[in-house]
């Protein structure tokens, strides 16, 4: 289409220079042929006229020769009788034919005694009145054709006694009127005015009547014709152009000055032809000399435009080379992949080259054709259907997400789609383009998670900052009201134990709050870590025992822990971690079972072959106010508490089944919940528990007897302030905070013990080091203190050289309360660990502990 538009652009304007230049060659001619048609008019017209004067002079010369001759011959004539001797040595140099006397009676005579009777004749007739002059006679009677007469009277003493007549044969006026143009003879005739031919000169026959001659020839026109005649009649001049047998015929008509006879002239008909030929053989030669440049320019044009469409070409084959170099790398090396197919055959006129690459389909299958590509990635949802094509008008597009499957790897990404209808040169044609989006998606989703945890975290926060300002704010709302009215009544003793036993419930609930909480805070933000030790499974049984037991006969609760099955003696696990567990679940149960309730406590081994180490079950199980179908959706959430009457009346913070699980799923293990309202709860945990080399045989039987239903129940004596155990000693308290400085201080004073304060870690070590060996009993060591660290303190004193530094017991007693907290204690050296607040009978027992 582009090359036919050229085509035409360039063959247009040389299509139309060459017109031009036939144009003007027809112009050249047809002026050079008026020019010389003019020209050669005017000259004959010239040449005519000269002609005509020159036949009067002739004719009239004649007719002075004449004179002379008769006028010579009179007057040597010595009688009338003529001798014809003398007068023919008279005209010997006369310009006639012959000369001939015609006498009186019109005889005409001449030398040979031939006699002709001319008395008929017009010049006889003027003749012999005494008139000289010139006439033509036609058809004469001495020959058989025109003669032009010159007739002269002889007088003989003065009386006319005849005619000499001079005569021009046919022949002799030929020569006179004859007429050369260029070599060329001239038709040319002298007529009278009727159109009767006096003489003519042609290169073919002379008419007897030019008028007559002419009417029948069939180059002449009406016209002309006419105009002709008129002017031959007229005795006018003028001239004539026509078309003749032989060329362009210019005739031209003048009057001889001396007489009525007309010169009628043509001027030849082949010079004229000649010249037109010549001038037209100028104007081809220039012509096609013009052709020749024209075509030398056209051609020098057109190899010049090739070599620039050439180099135009070399150069967008380049550009083009480089394009497809560089489109061919960057498609090898993304991950979009092109496929430009017709509408109407769906082949494929290009394929990206990662095609292979990226869809693992058969790239000559699509270039047959692109529609396959749908089945190629196996998928079922059609992007090639009638529909999208017939939807998808001109410089439209057409875009779709979809995942689609690798051909060869089975691999899933997902892709945008385009298909775009475009018209490429008039070309319909469709690209589809297919764009990797997984990662965009990935990180789509992964935002929009982030955003939702955000959201919820952020849910999670604000419940939880209006779970913590409830649940601080009441038992401190309790603390702060007892403690008014503490000092209102403190004459009343009473009313001021009441009182600080409430304050001190509230107190303990309110760090049993803030432990639950930091300890929750502390699993959740995945802090915690199990501290996975050998410990013994029946003393810890022991040890829960111990604790729930008083509080489940405060409640008047049937109590029943039984094991089932060969127990190891000896696990691998985090004890502290297991304690808390169920010590949660159990207290539960005997919080939330009304009075005189029965609480079952069940721990089974279970036997899984396929489970190396141990398997243990632990059930709680309780008859208690049982929990609803709704709240056991949300049981193990944070701060979630059922509301109803009972839980109204029972303290907690709702922290304790979510820590619970948090510590089950740490383990690895199973937490589930079996639960009626008001037929009691039933919580299962199950847990694998290693079993430590050494003691892999373990000792069942011990355990079972430890906590069956057999096994013996311990009242805990209740710690009392009125004995003193610590009598005598000297106890060295590091203790920044001035109020727990004298709260200790004051609690070992009670104990009977004596107390040193030191404000900083530092402090410790110098009085410690100064001092005899004996001096101290024992340390009791904060370990956020400034200076110097509870930690630094212990290893500094344990290496400090004093007599007592290795020996001397050191005790951790500090708000930093984790497990992780006490095993870091006695990793800095220290013996022992008691967290903040500081209950009065766990420092009397450790102390106690300690003791030398
Ligand atoms: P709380 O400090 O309130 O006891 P928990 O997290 O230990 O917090 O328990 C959450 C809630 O689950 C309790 O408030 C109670 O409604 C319910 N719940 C837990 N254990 C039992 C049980 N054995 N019987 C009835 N309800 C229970």
């Amino acid at each position: 289409m582009g090359s036919n538009k050229n085509l035409f652009i360039n063959v247009i304007p040389a299509g139309i220079l060459l017109a031009i230049i036939f144009i003007a060659f027809g112009v050249f001619v047809n002026t050079n042929k008026q020019r010389i048609i003019t020209q050669n008019t005017e000259y004959v017209e010239e040449a005519a006229l000269q002609k005509a004067k020159r036949i009067d002079d002739v004719l009239l010369s004649a007719q002075n020769s004449l004179e002379v001759i008769a006028s010579l011959y009179g007057d040597i004539m010595d009688n009338s009788e003529i001798d014809f001797e003398m007068l023919n040595q008279l005209a010997e140099k006369a310009p006639f034919d012959y000369i001939d006397f015609v006498n009186a009676e019109g005889w005409d005579i001449n030398g040979d005694g031939r006699r002709i009777d001319v008395l008929d004749r017009a010049y006889f007739r003027d003749g012999i009145q005494g008139n000289s002059g010139m006439n033509i006679v036609f058809d004469s009677r001495i020959a058989d054709e025109n003669f032009v007469v010159f007739y002269q009277p002889l007088r003989y003493k003065g009386k006319v006694i005849g005619l000499l007549t001079g005569h021009y044969r046919e022949k002799q006026m030929k020569d006179i009127i004859t007429t050369v143009y260029f070599g060329e003879q001239a038709s040319t005739f002298l007529c009278l005015s009727d159109g009767r031919v006096v003489s003519g000169s042609t290169p073919f026959g002379e008419p007897e009547n030019l008028l007559e001659s002419l009417q029948c020839t069939e180059y002449i026109s009406e016209e002309t014709y006419n105009a002709f005649s008129e002017a031959i009649q007229n005795k006018e001049s003028n001239s004539f152009i026509y078309q003749g047998k032989n060329g362009y015929c210019i005739t031209c008509v003048t009057k001889l000055p001396g007489n009525d006879w007309m010169l009628v002239q043509t001027f030849p008909a082949a010079v004229t032809s000649k010249m037109l030929s010549n001038a037209s053989a100028a104007g081809i030669q220039l012509e096609v000399e013009l052709i020749l440049l024209f075509v030398v320019c056209v051609v020098f044009l057109m190899l010049r435009s090739r070599k620039q469409r050439m180099r135009l070409l070399s150069e967008k084959t380049k550009e083009l080379g480089y394009m497809e170099w560089l489109f061919s790398v960057l498609t090898q090396n993304t991950d979009d992949v092109f496929i430009l197919f017709s509408p109407k055959t769906f082949r494929a006129d290009y394929i990206s080259p990662n095609l292979e690459r990226i869809l693992g389909v058969d790239r000559e299958v699509i270039a047959a054709d692109a529609r396959k590509m749908l089945l190629a990635s196996g998928d079922n949802k059609a992007t090639f259907t009638q529909e999208n094509f017939a939807s998808v008008k001109e410089n439209s597009t057409w875009q779709t997400d979809r995942e689609v499957r690798h051909c060869k790897t089975g691999e899933r990404r997902w892709y945008k789609e385009h298909l775009y209808h475009v018209n490429i040169q008039g070309e319909e044609r469709f690209l589809l383009t297919l764009s990797d989006r997984t990662v965009e998606r990935q990180m789509n989703e992964a935002l929009n998670n982030a955003l939702e945890a955000a959201n919820i975290a952020n849910q999670a926060k604000s419940n939880f900052l209006s779970n913590m300002s409830h649940d601080i704010r009441t038992p401190m709302n309790a603390i702060v009201g007892f403690a008014m009215l503490l000092e209102k009544e403190a004459d009343k003793p009473d009313k001021v134990r009441l009182y600080t036993q409430k304050i001190v419930a509230s107190g303990h609930h309110l760090m049993n709050l803030i432990n639950d909480v930091l300890d929750m805070s502390k699993i959740e933000s995945g802090k915690t870590t199990l501290n996975i030790a050998e410990f013994s499974m029946a003393e810890l049984l022991e040890e829960l025992e111990d604790i729930i037991q008083p509080e489940a006969r405060a409640k008047e609760h049937t109590m029943e822990i039984r094991v089932q099955g060969e127990i190891p003696e000896m696990l691998l696990g985090d004890k502290l971690r297991i304690n808390q567990m169920l010590l949660n679940l159990l207290s539960n149960a005997v919080k939330y079972t009304p009075k005189g309730g029965k609480i079952e406590f069940l721990v089974q081994r279970l036997e899984r072959a396929s489970v190396s180490p141990v398997c243990l079950r632990f059930v709680v199980k309780d008859n208690g106010i049982g929990i609803s179908e709704e709240f056991l959706k949300t049981i193990f959430d944070p701060f979630a508490r059922e509301i109803n009457s009972v839980t109204n009346t029972i303290q907690g913070t709702g922290l304790g089944m979510a820590i619970t699980k948090n510590i089950v799923d740490l383990m690895g293990g199973t937490i589930t919940v079996k639960s009626q309202p008001g037929r009691g709860s039933t919580f299962i945990v199950e847990l694998e528990l290693a079993v430590p080399k050494q003691s892999s045989d373990g000792q069942p039987e011990s355990v079972r007897a430890a906590h069956g239903e057999e096994a013996a129940e311990e009242e805990k004596v209740c710690p009392s302030f009125s004995d003193r155990p610590l009598e005598g000693m000297l106890i060295l308290a590091a203790e920044d905070n001035d109020l727990n400085a004298e709260i200790v201080s004051e609690m070992l004073i009670m104990l009977g013990a004596k107390c040193e304060r030191a404000i900083n870690g530092m402090e410790a070590l110098e009085l410690f080091k100064e001092s005899e060996a004996g001096h101290y009993s024992m340390i009791l060591m904060d370990i956020q203190m400034p200076v110097m660290n509870g930690y630094e303190a212990t290893k500094s004193i344990r290496s400090c050289g004093h007599q007592d530094a290795e020996k001397i017991p050191i005790i951790a007693m500090t708000a930093n309360a984790f497990a992780e907290d006490v095993k870091n204690a006695l990793e800095a050296g220290m013996n022992d660990h008691i967290s903040k607040p500081v209950d009065v009978s766990v420092l009397r027992d450790t102390l106690e502990k300690w003791k030398a």
